[in-house]
């Protein structure tokens, strides 16, 4: 018989851990306690921002990038390659864009003026735009259809199972791992454990350091006829990815904190991607709690697209939706995996870099089996 892998949660680290098992072999169930999955795996930017991480998670970012590539290809997933681009405002932001890409190899970015930035965005004119940066290898996805996608290939695998609607209450040993659903028992001979920011439901022993971080965010119609371009950061982008760390960094950190403590004070990271209906997905705001309540601050949403507008040079942007998006988050580490039983694997990330690195866990959990 084919070992058989019980995969639990059908957000992208769950599902890439799924086609990885299925590539490599197994017979693979996708146990998903939502009709469909409906958490931080649909909520994102989308982004997967490859070139701006460092670190193991860089390592792990680079080894998903082309997994992304590949799924757009054989799973129909919705990704494209967009790059990144970061935009300056102020001189402190222009030196962290010159020293990052005094960092990055010659044919992976391209430092741009003000008006070829206003080039890509489409504007008349670059308005407070300084200069850019062009990331060329990173991926823009439909955070609203790539788990719908892969979750339907898996199911259609000869050797793969979606089992929706089915929540997980324990895993019990034995002579094989028993998975114990509100719908009846599962045997399996591995578990993986892929529950996002809800990783301490089952295993709160492990999760103690595990807090819930939460994110406004907006769908907007863009400003302009943008046809569809890079995902796009700002200078909040650079005082978060640890790609731009650095002296520069430091400066900047420290000017905003002088210029702008009202950004500071969110957390904001203000950022957009661009959708297949050329809608943008315009955030975020980071705000950590044990269990997050459910209460958006509309003063939050106002700081966020004041400032994405005043990027495009736009008076203000037309809001077609909002939601509140949570991941797990750590002060401790950048990501969670445990064998807290033989043969069950605890996967979490715990920085809001899943959808960019989670090909890559599946990857790296299965070929370690
Ligand atoms: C607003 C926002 C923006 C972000 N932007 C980006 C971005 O642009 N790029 C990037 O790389 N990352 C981004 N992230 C982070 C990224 O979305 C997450 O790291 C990633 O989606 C986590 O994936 P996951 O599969 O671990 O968790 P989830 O997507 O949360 O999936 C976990 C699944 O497990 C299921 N589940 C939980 N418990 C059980 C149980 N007991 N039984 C059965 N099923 C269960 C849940 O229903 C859920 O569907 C963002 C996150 C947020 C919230």
């Amino acid at each position: 018989m084919t070992s058989h892998i019980a995969i639990v949660g059908a957000g992208i680290v769950g599902l890439s851990h799924a086609v990885a098992a299925l590539d490599a072999g197994y017979r693979v169930t996708v146990i998903e306690e939502g009709s469909a999955a409906q958490l931080a795996s649909i909520r994102n930017f989308g982004h997967v921002c490859t070139s701006v991480q460092a670190g193991e998670v860089g390592e792990l970012a680079r080894e998903a990038n082309p997994i992304w590539r590949s799924l757009a290809e054989r799973a129909g997933v919705e990704a494209r390659v967009s790059g990144t681009l970061a935009v300056a405002r102020s001189a402190a932001e222009e030196a962290v864009l010159v020293e990052l890409a005094g960092r990055t190899a010659a044919n992976e970015r391209e430092l741009l003026t003000a008006q070829q930035v206003a080039r890509e965005l489409r504007l008349a004119e670059p308005g407070a735009i300084r200069a850019g940066l062009m990331l060329a290898g990173d991926l823009t996805a439909n955070p609203r259809t790539v788990v719908a996608d892969l979750a339907a290939w898996v199911d259609a695998h000869e050797r793969g199972e979606m089992r929706f609607s089915t929540s997980v209450r324990g895993i019990r040993e034995g002579q094989h791992l028993t998975v114990e659903t509100n719908r009846g028992d599962i045997a399996a001979d591995r578990v993986i454990v892929a529950t996002g920011h809800l990783v301490g439901r089952l295993f709160p022993e492990l999760a103690e350091d595990v807090r819930e971080c939460v994110l406004q965010m907006a769908r907007v119609r863009a400003p302009h006829d943008m046809g569809l371009g890079p995902a796009v950061l700002s200078g909040t982008s650079m005082l978060r990815y640890g790609a731009f760390a650095g002296p520069a960094q430091e400066a900047l950190r420290a000017e905003t904190a002088r210029i702008r403590p009202d950004l500071l004070d969110i957390g904001a990271n203000v950022m957009f991607t661009q959708q297949p209906d050329g809608t943008l997905l315009v955030g975020d705001s980071h705000d950590y709690f044990d269990t997050a309540p459910p209460f958006l601050d509309e003063r939050w949403s106002e700081l966020l697209l004041a400032d994405a507008a005043a990027l495009l040079g736009a008076p203000r942007l037309e809001v077609l939706e909002r939601w509140q998006g949570i991941y797990a988050s750590s002060s401790e580490r950048e990501l969670l995996r445990e064998q807290p039983i033989p043969g069950v694997h605890v996967v979490t990330v715990t920085t809001g870099i899943g959808m960019t690195i989670g090909p890559a866990l599946g990857a790296r959990t299965i070929a370690a089996l």
